[in-house]
């Protein structure tokens, strides 16, 4: 066993080496009760030690272990299992392992509440103000949050005479124990209310509906939550309120789709004007803008508009806007426009076969056009 240094459990328990479980029993005993928390809260360290020596000494394999220097709790050597060093502590500490001594406060923080507000294209880009509807619970406005109906008030539990907890002397291997667990008769308050408020039956809020105007930011995108502190739940008995989050869904936009900050969007142009240029005008989120094609567009080509996209939502500035061209070979034509069309292919040389090139998909418009639209948002 490679050197960790450990405790001498003899020492620990004040016994000699050859000490019969009898005694290494009697021993525990003997320290648990002048060094349990409940008796002496300043030494919980040293019984959690005393209990780990014990439950070391008092297991004939463990013990052997420990004489040859080894480590008992180390999880490597097959021990551990069955009687564990958690289930002593829990036997002691009734599966809290200690904490808060004392009644609970009936005053408690209200829960966080989460709210969805659907918003389209252009208010993500520009920010709104929006009218809420909200069903939370809110402090109760006859009892002020108290939980006692009018003239009366909460009296001292008689249970457990305003301490919160019942103390039980348990009988175990270690002799009298003395456990403490959440009062019943009070549900731990330390307090019962004999007269509870009759619009609240005591929990110091009501469910109301309440109106509540939102600032959505610009910028923001389906799964934004924006928190407004102290707007959620009412705590119980008046304590203080959580926060409620306004999470966004952003409806999709019939032009548009939004890849962060960026839109795209498709421009189909006939075969003939992307041939000798044309002017297109996109109808954004600001108003019509007119976009020149130059003559010879090539379908896949995509035109950039500066700041036409979504307003950044933690900096200054605004996405673009990606018009992706789509050039679209005419299908039906009438006999004077395909006689036109051989002409033209006659005099570019582009009548006869083979006048296709094939290259790499690399490069291929098909391949530029799935790399447009599957750009990861
Ligand atoms: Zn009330
Ligand atoms: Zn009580």
């Amino acid at each position: 066993m490679a050197g960790q240094q450990q405790a001498d459990y003899y020492s620990v328990l004040g016994v000699a080496r050859e000490a019969t479980p009898e005694e290494i029993k009697k021993a525990y005993r003997r320290l648990a009760r002048t060094l349990h928390p409940d008796v002496n809260p300043d030494e919980e360290e040293r019984f959690k030690e005393v209990t780990k020596a014990y439950e070391v000494l008092s297991d004939p394999r463990k013990r052997e272990l420990h004489d040859l220097g080894g480590d008992p709790f180390s999880t490597g050597g097959g021990f551990g299992s069955g009687f564990g060093f958690s289930d002593i502590m829990d036997a002691f500490f009734g599966g809290g392992g200690g904490g808060a001594r004392g009644p609970r406060p009936r005053q408690r923080r209200g829960q966080d509440a989460l709210i969805r507000v659907e918003i389209d294209l252009a208010e993500a880009t520009f920010g709104v103000t929006r009218d809420l509807q909200v069903d939370t619970a809110t402090t109760c406005p006859t009892c002020q949050g108290g939980g006692a109906a009018a003239g009366t008030s909460p009296r001292v539990c008689d249970v457990c005479q305003g301490r919160g907890e019942v103390q039980q002397v348990t009988r175990s291997f270690l002799g009298q124990v003395m456990t403490s667990r959440p009062c019943a008769g009070c549900q731990g308050f330390g307090t019962v209310i004999p007269h509870p408020c009759p619009d609240c039956g005591g929990d110091g809020r009501v469910r109301t509906r309440r109106s509540l105007s939102v600032k959505i930011p610009p910028g923001v995108d389906t799964g934004t939550r924006i928190q407004l502190t102290g707007e959620g739940e009412s705590g119980p008995g008046g304590g203080p309120p959580g926060d409620l989050f306004v999470e966004i869904e952003e409806r999709p936009h019939a032009t548009f789709s939004r890849r962060g900050d960026d839109l795209h969007c498709t421009v189909a142009v006939p075969m003939t004007a992307a041939a000798l240029g044309t002017t297109v005008t996109i109808e954004t989120l600001d108003g019509p803008r007119p976009v020149e094609l130059r003559a010879g567009t090539q379908s896949g080509q995509t035109l950039t508009l500066d700041d036409l996209g979504v307003t950044h939502l933690r900096h200054q500035g605004r996405g673009d806007l990606i018009a992706h061209i789509e050039v679209h070979t005419p299908t039906r034509i009438d006999a004077e426009q395909e006689e036109l069309l051989r002409r033209l292919a006659g005099l570019r040389g582009e009548d006869g076969p083979d006048v296709g090139h094939v290259t790499s998909q690399n490069q291929g418009f098909f391949n530029r056009l799935r790399d447009a639209f599957n750009t990861q948002r």
